[in-house]
């Protein structure tokens, strides 16, 4: 077992001898009257280094012996649930890690709760790190839980985010079917949750066509994972997440360059298990059900082909058009099986299409539903949360691209919205009447910055987890 992957920070404490050292967190609206108030060597040391409180701009402020006594620091205007991070990054790069360990921070300006819990998730991400497979030998600074944090919330937030981070970073030589099935009884264990997994050849027996035939190309076997969680009088909430553990592309093989990061194609599974996470971790009273199918795309002799027409659990038949459209293949599978138990909301996470990306970018999770009322509110929720999503349409004009000519359909559409056309696939495994969100996400951090380092990242997995709550506390 990798035990990295549970591996997260709790850079906080509580009670502490150590000596403090307090950080003034700073509105840019609020720096001219504050610094005012000031005594004479602060107001030299602030105008010696042009600080202005401008976003993220830090002034270290040092006594008479020129010692660290104060950081300075100016928030995003509204509060950014990274800024923090910054802090933490700022500290790291400038003191010695025997300074860093002798010492604790506190923020001694106050904040109304939802900055708090920002300020505070943002110190936590800043001290995430992915090390397992290279020494780091930096120390963390402690931060004294800030006044009006809510500890569960946050710490519950910083667990979801680690754990998704480090699924998706971990290297698919170390994270192969199995381990990803073992991660989520993990998860499952940690909250006290029932899990079944079906695993191979039981697919087939099970009615799992799909699940199965995108996946036995593999040595590493294909499996489909349930989570329950909940009581049964609560409203039943199921999320179901893409696990290809690595994507080749199959026999329609990816280019190098493309297939550099598909390590992070169980990126939809780690938004789920992440959602699952902080949901289970709050005690929201709902029924949640997580339904994970998880599936390597390689290539060997028994690779299904384009041109295979596949079953699925539905029935409708499925002319293969290319072997790189499989998500939403192991996906109708595992949807239509959440549908045949009636959920009252059905989301799912997937890293599906380029053309969401194009329509997009990375940073910004593409999402489609068939009720109109939650678009507007997981909009709202995403702006809350500083995890923005965007709504494109399940546009009926587009479905007939997908109608095959000797099948019921085939897994790529004729026309040039491939993220639409992907999610109308799905649809067609939706019962009418259950109420579906599907997110099209990259998982993924291009640039790397403060408190996001370059690899897998959260994208629409906290707007996810906040409309739950929203909808249902
Ligand atoms: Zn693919």
């Amino acid at each position: 077992m990798t035990n990295f992957i549970f591996k997260f920070p709790s850079p906080f404490t509580k009670n502490t001898k150590k000596p403090k050292i307090s950080i003034i967190l700073l509105d840019k609206s609020d720096f001219p009257n504050w610094v005012k108030k000031q005594d004479e060597r602060l107001q030299i040391q602030i105008a010696q280094n042009s600080f202005k409180a401008e976003p993220l701009q830090t002034v270290a402020i040092l006594d008479k012996y020129s010692k660290l006594e104060k950081i300075i620091f100016g928030l995003s205007q509204p509060a950014y649930y990274l800024d923090t991070a910054s802090i933490v990054q700022h500290i790291e790069s400038n003191y010695s890690k025997e300074f860093i360990e002798e010492h604790v921070f506190e923020i001694v300006s106050t904040h109304e709760e939802g900055v708090s819990n920002k300020i505070s998730i943002g110190w936590g991400l800043g001290a995430y790190r992915f090390d397992p497979y290279k020494k780091n030998d930096t120390a963390t600074p402690i931060l004294l839980w800030p006044a009006n944090a809510d500890e569960k919330e946050v710490t519950a937030t910083i667990e979801a985010i680690s754990l998704l981070r480090n699924l998706v970073n971990t290297p698919p030589n170390d994270l192969g079917t199995d381990e990803l099935a073992n991660a989520a009884k993990e998860v499952a264990k940690h909250h006290k949750a029932k899990i079944k997994i079906i695993h191979d050849d039981d697919l087939i027996k099970k009615n799992f066509p799909m699940i199965y035939n995108v996946g036995k190309a593999s040595p590493r076997r294909p499996q489909l994972v349930d989570i329950k969680w909940g009581d049964s009088s609560h409203p039943k909430v199921t999320i179901v997440g893409k696990g290809i553990i690595y994507d080749t592309g199959g026999l329609n093989l990816k280019p190098g360059q493309y297939m550099r990061d598909m390590k992070k194609d169980m990126g939809g599974a780690a938004h789920a298990l992440g959602v699952a996470w902080m949901l289970m971790a709050l005690n929201v009273p709902i029924q949640l059900r997580v339904l994970l199918p998880i599936a390597e795309n390689s290539v060997a002799g028994n690779s299904y082909r384009p041109g295979d027409i596949l079953p699925t659990r539905k029935g409708l038949t499925v002319e293969i058009e290319d072997t790189d459209a499989e998500g939403r293949l192991v996906l109708s599978d595992a949807l239509t099986y959440a549908c045949e138990e009636n959920p009252d909301l059905l989301i799912d996470f997937a890293t599906l299409t380029g053309a969401a990306r194009v329509g997009v970018g990375y940073d910004i999770p593409a999402f489609f539903s068939n009720n109109d009322n939650y678009i507007d509110e997981l909009r709202h929720s995403s702006v809350e949360k500083d995890d923005f999503v965007w709504p494109f349409p399940l546009w009926d004009g587009y479905n007939s691209n997908l109608d095959g000519d000797i099948s019921d359909i085939r897994n790529e559409g004729t026309g040039r919205a491939g993220h639409i056309e992907a999610a109308l696939f799905l649809q067609r495994f939706i019962t009418p009447k259950t109420d579906w969100i599907h997110l099209d996400c990259f998982a993924w951090e291009k640039n790397g910055k403060a408190g996001r380092p370059k690899g897998g990242a959260d994208t629409g997995m906290r707007a996810i987890a906040q409309f739950i709550k929203d909808k249902y506390s």
